[in-house]
């Protein structure tokens, strides 16, 4: 369970990783932000690119900027765009299953999140966004 000091932190530090997305093509800049072990949060952003099969998205980006950095332990990772509900793709789901446990919590954080009234974060998990 993640306290409400490390969720305000990821959802921070996603917004935060939002702001470096590189979103020409898309216009849908995403950002992440993962709570490695050691207590480090990672941030990502989505990097579009022209051939849209190398575009990387901002999950997959926190995930490998930390598994490049020595860390393969997490706790909890958080996404947001500006959309009301983000959904990881299916090639994040298959990276993030693949370093994080099923239980670990994953926030998808609405882009009008708001702390004071806990704005329509959905709160999941690795295990549950995997498709069956
Ligand atoms: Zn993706």
């Amino acid at each position: 369970m993640l306290s409400e000091r490390q969720t305000m932190d990821l959802v921070e530090a996603a917004f935060l990783g939002k702001q470096h997305a590189y979103s020409p093509y898309s216009n849908f800049p995403v950002g992440a932000a993962l709570l490695c072990g050691n207590g480090t949060i990672v941030t990502g952003a989505s990097i579009d690119n022209m051939s849209y099969g190398a575009t990387i998205c901002a999950e997959r980006t926190a995930i490998v900027k930390a598994v490049s950095d020595g860390m393969k332990s997490f706790v909890a990772l958080a996404i947001v765009a500006n959309v009301e509900h983000i959904s990881p793709c299916g090639l994040c789901r298959q990276v993030i299953a693949e370093f994080c446990a099923p239980e670990m919590p994953v926030l998808l954080v609405p882009g009008d999140y708001s702390e004071e009234r806990n704005g329509g974060l959905k709160v999941t998990t690795v295990g549950e966004l995997l498709p069956e």
